[in-house]
């Protein structure tokens, strides 16, 4: 059989969120500022592309703290760290650059407020709950006192069915005020829910480690429509695609455009002869740089009350 893509959508929105497009620019500006190399705790966002791009620019990567020597400035991924490593980089005297995304901050800071304001202990009495199978399971030492919390990139319906089933078990527990599951999660959940009506295949960018790249394929396929992640242009196979193809192509939050352009270009090769891109309103939010990175003017910023 000719395998042969006629048409590809692309969804919109896709691609870098803020907190991914923050955490490269630390890195850059560290670069920039304080020369190569930059350590760098964990992958800096979960995409291959973008990580081996600032190891060609000087970044180090590493997971121990005891890889970093003394006097070297550090940056802390986007997913945040424990704790345990932020203390140790502090005793330590690194100079730290903390590329957290706010947003994931904002559910620690949640964590932190509610396991202190209902037991009087971070440390313990903290429990993880995969799918509603566990939330059967789950086993908390008292029901009174409970709080919950989510991964901000987990798929919006499963974690929606997962907290009416702890809502239904344990009727006191103490919800967020606002959903935990960022914007750019949502948006692009939502986009994938448009799309997938509308073509025969959806293709997602993103690299194996990506969780948020994971779900949207996952929700194509719940949706009917087959999903594949690639982590790049090499990974396509002309076999995903019968004799007339329309591709749905969208992109993980951690994957930058020109995976996508190079995605665009291989599925031109097999037969596409026409790029759409869905309505959509582009997402507008941007996270200001840490302290001791951003442009002088705003590091230096006085405002006076006298004038
Ligand atoms: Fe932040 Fe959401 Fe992007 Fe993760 S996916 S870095 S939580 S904006």
């Amino acid at each position: 059989m000719n395998h042969s893509v006629q048409s590809v959508l692309l969804a919109e929105p896709r691609g870098f969120c803020a907190g991914v497009d923050r955490a490269i620019e630390i890195v850059e500006k560290a670069l920039a500022k304080f020369g190569a190399p930059i350590y760098v705790r964990h992958e800096i966002v979960h995409n291959t592309y973008v990580v081996n791009d600032l190891k060609t620019k000087g970044a180090i990567f590493i997971e121990a703290l005891d890889d970093v020597p003394a006097g070297a400035t550090l940056v802390f991924s986007a997913h945040g760290v424990s704790r345990a490593v932020q203390q140790e980089a502090a005793v330590r005297g690194f100079r730290v650059f903390d590329a957290t995304c706010p947003l994931v901050t904002k559910v620690h800071v949640e964590v932190a407020n509610e396991v202190e304001g209902t037991m009087g202990q971070l440390d313990s009495g903290i429990h993880l709950v995969e799918d509603v199978a566990d939330v059967a399971r789950v086993a908390p030492r008292q029901t009174n006192k409970l709080a919950v919390v989510t991964q901000t990139t987990l798929s919006v319906d499963d974690a929606a069915e997962i907290a009416a089933a702890i809502k239904a078990r344990f009727p006191k527990v103490r919800e967020p005020k606002q959903q935990d599951i960022c914007y750019a999660t949502q948006n692009r959940q939502d986009a994938i829910k448009l799309m997938s009506a509308q073509v025969d295949v959806v293709i997602v960018v993103g690299s194996p480690t990506s969780s948020n790249s994971n779900r949207l394929a996952e929700l194509a396929r719940k949706l009917g429509t087959p999903g594949f992640m690639v982590d790049s242009a090499d990974d396509l196979q002309p076999e995903w695609f019968g004799q007339i193809t329309r591709v749905g192509l969208t992109a993980g939050a951690s994957a930058p455009e020109i995976l996508v352009t190079q995605v665009i270009a291989r599925l031109k090769a097999l037969g596409a002869v026409s790029v759409q891109s869905m309505d959509g309103s582009p997402e507008t939010v941007k996270f200001p740089l840490p302290k001791g990175l951003r442009p002088w003017s705003e590091d230096d910023l006085v405002v006076s009350e006298s004038l």
